[in-house]
């Protein structure tokens, strides 16, 4: 069966360690390939919203700082300045196709305030209307540790439920979820699809994510679980190669499918 045969509106979400090399600059040929490939799923009647990590870790870059400043201020600082290079940047490889796109920047707060919630709502189905691509990230400058949701993986399944899509897509630096840590276990196996999260998914995850990155495994798991039990098909999958998206569309295997509970 294809899930993602009648999807009309996605959701791809992609991570700090996705984006940027290991020197903390931008990964543009990655960033160029994944653009190219959202402009065409637009293109070809898809309503795409990006949800894109690397504020931090762009503004580290771009700052010279050696590593990911260890107090919030800090943080916060580096995103408002890496956050103006990632819109810069996708803002000339969207012109590159035609594209437009809108900048929204969300916390917990605007989701959890029903009035802040309905005004988001708006914006978005307008940016469609209107045919731009909504970039969504945390608002890091203003989100102390009691207001965020702390990892984009929990803020795109959010934005997914929020806007009703059919499908989110979150890449990352691994194929998917494994049987088994790959980096410690040869025998670990990809696993295509999962029915339902249970404990015993949610054990594979381990711990840790990438330097660079924030989630991990489990943070990307439980956004699954958020979006999937709303109804919304979700993939995670290696944002490497992101022209492995069009595979999903063509109903053929790609990373791990985690199927929706319920369909509305
Ligand atoms: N909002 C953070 C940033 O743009 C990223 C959070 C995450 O890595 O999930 O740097």
């Amino acid at each position: 069966m294809n899930h993602f045969a009648n999807v009309k509106k996605i959701v791809v979400k992609v991570g700090t360690s996705t984006l940027t090399y290991e020197t903390g600059k931008t990964n543009l040929r990655r960033m160029a390939k994944l653009v190219s490939v959202l402009c065409d799923l637009q293109n070809s009647g898809v309503d795409v919203t990006l949800v894109t990590s690397g504020a931090i870790g762009v503004g580290v870059g771009k700052l010279g700082l050696s590593e990911k400043p260890k107090d919030t201020p800090g943080r916060q600082a580096a995103a408002t300045v890496g956050q103006c290079e990632l819109m810069f940047m996708y803002d000339k490889f969207f012109s590159e196709y035609g594209h437009k796109i809108g900048q929204l920047l969300i916390t917990k707060a605007d989701i959890e305030n029903e009035e802040r919630r309905r005004n988001l709502e708006n914006t978005f189905e307008k940016l469609f209307h209107f045919g731009a691509i909504p970039i969504v990230n945390e608002n890091d400058s203003v989100a102390v540790e009691e207001i965020v949701y702390g990892d984009n993986d929990s803020l795109s399944a959010i934005v997914a439920k929020l806007i009703h899509a059919d499908a989110l897509v979150i890449l990352t630096d691994i194929d998917g979820l494994f049987s088994a840590n790959p980096k410690e276990d040869e025998s670990a196996q990809l696993i295509p699809v999962v029915r339902k999260i249970d404990d015993e998914i949610l054990s594979l995850c381990g711990a840790a994510g990438s330097k660079r990155g924030t989630g991990g495994m489990i943070t990307k798991v439980r956004a699954a679980q958020t979006a999937t039990e709303a109804g919304i098909a979700t993939v995670i999958m290696n944002g490497s190669a992101p022209q492995d998206m069009y595979k999903l569309f063509d109903g053929r295997q790609c990373g791990t499918l985690f199927l929706p509970q319920k369909n509305d």
